[in-house]
């Protein structure tokens, strides 16, 4: 065991303040990274704030994990000391169930060991980036294209990959036209993304303040959903809707945006339940549907595309002791468009 240093929530809610805890020592397979950065992700703030169900407490939030390979395990064969990696929401998984076999581990049978707020298979508690060094089996890290920093790069693991999944899945491309509904971290990357695959791009948001932003992003068009006239105007215009927003809307609104055969794709996740009238999917044949981050092969796929693509995140970089103010921020969609801690500020902490 070393001891390694970070920043927990304590209990659900509480502001987030230094905590020291253990890691492992490498075993066989394992990787030790030295982490450089790490973004904050809505999911962090719904997680620490216990919004999803019970909690993990003390939780060490942080599943967009950029660092530098220190040590490696004895049968390691895809890293060696000083790579460039990643971790993004998932540490293990069963291996052997369907979802997995598929290259799913996110959708894994037996549920995947997510980077924190959850258990190892040995019941240890899981512990986040928001801390100096993590240890994790070498088939659950990525490794980060070299032409890219590490700073603007790190929220590529969760956002970069749960915005990248669905536009590949439902094949976002020349012809078709996409939108993203909210333009925060995840939906700034589904915009440079759905742009480089040669979709047409629509934002929506709920104010023209980010427009701006959007067009330099890649979209090719932006509307305020705060404006009714946006609904009618744009009435059955979609192949494929992306919905990232972090709060409940009404999903009835967005889905008659859809043209035939649309897709409406949840990608945010909300506290609240939503209902869906049946003619809101009956006419056009519409589907709702739902999608998380992505698999290992997936998300390595999608840093490769990225480093061909020169694609980062458009980023803010905060010290720790800065984390509680920066939730507060993402909270009131004042974020222009990730933050990422500089893991080197945990020495000042
Ligand atoms: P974020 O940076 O806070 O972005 C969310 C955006 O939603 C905001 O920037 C805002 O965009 C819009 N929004 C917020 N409140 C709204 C409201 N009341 N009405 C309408 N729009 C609103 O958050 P994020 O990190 O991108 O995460 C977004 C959601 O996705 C969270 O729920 C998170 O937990 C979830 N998530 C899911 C996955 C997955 O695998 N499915 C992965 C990561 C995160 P505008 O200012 O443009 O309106
Ligand atoms: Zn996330
Ligand atoms: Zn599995």
């Amino acid at each position: 065991m070393s001891k390694a240093r970070g920043y927990a929530a304590t209990t659900a809610k509480a502001a987030l303040t230094p905590y020291s805890f253990e890691r492992r020592e490498p075993r066989d397979h394992d990787v030790a990274i030295d982490i450089k950065y790490c973004g904050i992700c809505h999911s962090d703030i719904h997680q620490a704030r216990e919004e999803w169900g019970t909690a993990i407490f003390p939780m060490v939030p942080g599943h967009e994990i950029a660092g530098v390979v220190t040590a490696v395990g004895g049968k390691v064969t895809k890293y060696k000391v000083g790579d460039k990696v990643g971790v993004g929401c998932f540490v293990d998984s069963c291996r052997e169930c369907v979802a997995c076999h598929r290259g799913l581990e996110q959708y894994c049978a037996q549920q995947a060991v997510w980077t924190y707020n959850a258990r190892e298979k040995d019941g240890r508690p899981t512990y986040g980036g928001y801390s100096e060094k993590i240890v994790v089996d070498e088939n659950y890290v990525l490794r980060m294209p070299a032409n890219l920093p590490l700073d603007a790069a790190a929220p590529l693991l969760c956002a970069g990959i749960t915005l990248y999944s669905p536009l590949m899945h439902w094949h976002a491309g020349p012809g078709k036209k996409v939108a993203i509904v909210g333009l925060g971290g995840l939906g700034h990357m589904g915009v440079k993304l759905a742009h480089a695959l040669g979709a047409d791009v629509t934002v929506l948001s709920q104010s023209l303040k980010k427009e701006a932003d959007g067009k330099r992003l890649g979209a090719d068009h932006f509307y305020a959903t705060a404006d009714p006239a946006t609904f009618t105007k744009l009435k059955n215009s979609f192949d494929l809707i992306i919905n990232t927003v972090s709060a409940g809307i009404d999903w009835n609104q967005y889905l008659s945006l859809l043209a035939v055969d649309g897709s409406m794709v949840v990608v945010g996740i909300p506290e609240e339940q939503n209902s869906v009238a049946a003619f809101s999917l009956v006419m056009g044949r519409h589907s709702l549907a739902g999608s998380a981050i992505g698999g290992i092969q997936e998300t390595q796929q999608m840093l490769d595309f990225c480093g061909k693509h020169n694609i980062t995140s458009d980023i803010e970089i905060i010290t720790i002791q800065k984390v509680n103010e920066a939730y507060d921020r993402v909270l009131k969609s004042d974020v222009r468009y990730r933050f990422v801690i500089d893991m080197a500020s945990l020495k000042a902490a």
